[in-house]
């Protein structure tokens, strides 16, 4: 998730949450678990505008149960932009909350300005509360009246939930995320080349994107991997001199 959201600083990215939720003993969801992650291809790429189709949301609850898992919720990025929920991210979370009241929001906000580091990323997770009825909200006074409707009153309020970060034992499904967030970048970029074929320019604009996806996204991985592979090679060859200490001495030799 991290790395989806950090593979880009102009747009925002996002995708799907999978794993479980834990219940209490009246039945509501306490804790959400994230095993791990599906990267999702947007449709729509102005800002701000992260839906994610049927279609999509299907395909996804399918990868998920196959292994064991749900999908408990969904993440998108805020590049450049505070981590706070916007009002449209908390009417989008309002309404996955209907489909389950589990599903939680969780939001990447990444490239900020002003940081230390360029590299630190703010995750918080959300959840909507429905304020239609509150004092001021959406449905006070009915019925509503046809202004409330086109007004700014809000539907949802967006309501803070902690985050416990833990480490995996294994790297492996980690790298083979990012191996596929490749495949879903690329692909990304082939969507838009078919959308705008017609565009004179189109395939001008298809090279760039392929060429900034190859050394803004493929090639520090392709370094992460070698860098970990030079790790692993350096921790094998320890280990052996560990081992060859450790063998009992050879008795024909006495
Ligand atoms: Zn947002």
């Amino acid at each position: 998730m991290m790395a989806h959201a950090l593979s880009t600083e102009q747009q925002e990215v996002m995708g799907l949450l999978l794993g479980s939720w834990f219940y209490d003993e009246l039945g509501v969801a306490k804790r959400a678990d994230i095993a791990e992650v599906v990267t999702l291809q947007r449709s729509d790429r102005r800002p701000d505008r992260v839906e994610v189709s049927g279609a999509q949301l299907a395909q996804a609850s399918d990868v998920a149960e196959a292994k064991g898992h749900k999908v408990i919720g969904w993440y998108h990025s805020h590049p450049h932009i505070t981590v706070a929920p916007s009002h449209v991210d908390a009417r989008t979370q309002g309404q996955y909350q209907t489909l389950d009241d589990g599903f939680v929001g969780l939001i990447c906000a990444v490239f900020q300005e002003g940081d230390s580091a360029m590299g630190s990323v703010r995750v918080v997770a959300f959840q909507s509360e429905d304020v239609a009825n509150e004092p001021g909200g959406f449905a006070d006074g009915s019925p509503p009246a046809y202004d409330d409707v086109v007004s700014k009153k809000p539907l949802w309020r967006p309501r803070e939930i902690p985050v416990d970060v833990t480490r995996q034992g294994s790297s492996v499904p980690h790298l083979r995320a990012l191996a596929n967030l490749q495949d879903a970048l690329f692909e990304e970029e082939r969507a838009a080349r078919r959308k705008h074929a017609d565009a004179f320019f189109a395939d001008a604009v298809f090279r760039k994107g392929v060429a900034l996806l190859a050394t803004d996204s493929l090639h520090p991985l392709i370094h992460v991997v070698a860098s970990k592979l030079a790790a692993q090679h350096a921790r094998c060859a320890a280990a052996k001199a560990k081992l060859a200490l450790l063998r009992p001495p050879n008795y024909d030799d006495l």
